[in-house]
């Protein structure tokens, strides 16, 4: 550009130089005739033509040089915008990223970045990798791919910044930015929390080890109790309708806990939906008081009643809906010590049918209750964590209700009890859903 704006220049200066020549040749200066002769015009119109000329060219190259400028201008402008927005949409992504050059110096970083080492941009930005990010394991496994051969990405390690960022865990990686000719220019290294996946992982082992034990706790005591019974070992009858029982009841646990697994994974789908039809409720707190008798019986707790003179009737989902209440009334057998009380209410409150389920247990904690209706949630109390469950029971029992469009509350005080209320609409429910 600079020897084509000279050549430019040196155009328009050409006719002052001619008029130079002329008016030399005017003045009789040297070999003027000759000069006169050769070079152009040798009056006073000749030179103020060639001034002329010269004033034109000379606007021309101005504009020219004047279009140049605003083109460089814009291009500046457009370099700033696209540099700013390259900025910007490194920092709206949700994980840290690391530019550097060929150099292994760093020439962009996003905030997030900044934020998780605690670094400001000034402190970062031109220098030396290692001096911005002084991990020893991300700098090993940089060099190891370094060393190896700079394909591709797809790599990465897991890392912590116990420092910076205690019980977090970072998915680190690395790929490189090459020119035309596949040359390495430059790294990204982005860094990404996955602390969240690590931890639904995790869960997701626990669950499945959990629900395995959850199986085999009653299957075992099933099989040994049948291998007793068949073996004629036991000849008391009383004995032996014990045994009965307790492999009825551990039977009735086990397809409980198939019964809540299924539904569960149907909540996940979002497929669970109801199958409604008339709901005697006699009939049905008769159903749900039978299932725990067993269990309450064992522990020596006391089932009362609190019935009306008039049971409603309902129209809901008949097998759901048990799930549910029996859900409430298990747990109530089982957190609750030898000895105490469940006690079952039904009633009607305007235009709901209320179920009541109190008992003495051990209570939850202030700090247990808002989570007691979160999937897999369970108290790590240890009175808690020595009795079997899953932590799904109130899980699935909240959704029942909520597909009820009903209500469900928990009010507990440790040590003397806990009260679990459950609302279901009657009318409204009936005539909206027919
Ligand atoms: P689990 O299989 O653990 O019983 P649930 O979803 O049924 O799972 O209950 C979740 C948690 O709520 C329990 O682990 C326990 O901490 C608490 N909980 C539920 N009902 C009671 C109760 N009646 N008394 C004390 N704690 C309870």
């Amino acid at each position: 550009m600079i020897p084509f704006f000279y050549y430019g220049l040196n155009l328009a200066f050409k006719p002052i130089k001619n008029i130079n020549q002329n008016l030399k040749a005017l003045g009789g200066e040297g070999d003027g005739e000759k000069a006169a002769l050769t070079e152009g015009p040798t009056d006073v119109d000749g030179v103020i033509k060639s001034l002329e000329q010269s004033l034109i060219l000379l606007r021309q190259k101005y504009k020219n040089l004047e279009s140049m400028c605003i083109e460089l201008e814009a291009n500046r402008g457009l370099i700033c915008y696209e540099t700013k927005q390259f900025a910007n949409i490194l920092d709206s992504v949700y994980y840290g990223i690391i530019i550097t050059d060929a150099q292994d110096n760093v020439t962009h970083i996003n905030s997030y970045m900044l934020s998780l080492l605690d670094k400001k941009g000034e402190e970062v930005i031109d220098r030396s990798l290692p001096e911005v990010l002084d991990h020893e394991k991300i700098l090993m496994f940089i060099s190891q791919k370094d060393a190896i051969e700079q394909i591709g990405g797809g790599n990465y390690i897991e890392v912590t910044f116990p420092e910076l960022a205690p019980g977090e865990v970072f998915q680190v990686s690395l790929s490189y930015l090459r020119d035309e000719e596949r040359h390495v220019t430059g790294k990204v290294i982005s860094t990404k929390n996955i602390t969240r996946e690590k931890s639904a992982e995790s869960a997701k082992h626990e669950f499945i080890a959990h629900v395995a034990h959850e199986l085999r706790a009653p299957l075992t005591t099933i099989k040994s109790y049948n291998e007793l019974l068949m073996g004629g070992e036991i000849e008391d009858a009383e004995t032996k309708k014990e045994f009965y029982n307790t492999i009825s009841e551990e039977t009735d646990r086990l397809a409980r806990l198939i019964e809540n697994l299924l539904n569960i994974s149907k909540i996940e789908r979002g497929s669970l939906s109801l199958n409604t039809g008339p709901l005697k409720t006699d009939a049905f707190v008769k159903d749900c008081v039978a299932a725990i008798e067993g269990p309450a019986q064992k522990k020596h707790i006391k089932i009362e009643k609190n019935m009306p003179d008039k049971f409603p009737t309902l129209v809901a989902d008949k097998e759901l809906l048990k799930v549910a209440l029996i859900n409430i009334l298990g747990n109530a057998v089982k957190y609750t010590p030898e000895n105490g009380t469940v006690t079952f209410s039904l009633s009607e409150q305007d235009d709901m049918v209320v179920f009541d389920v109190v008992d003495t247990g051990i209570g939850i904690s202030k700090e247990d209750l808002p989570h007691v209706f979160e999937k897999f949630y369970r108290s790590q109390d240890h009175k808690i964590t020595e009795q079997t469950g899953s932590g799904l029971g109130l899980a699935i029992t909240a959704e029942i209700i909520q597909l009820h469009d009903g209500e469900i509350e928990a009010q507990s005080e440790p040590g003397e009890g806990t009260h679990f209320t459950v609302k279901i609409p009657k009318e409204q429910y009936y005539l909206g859903r027919q």
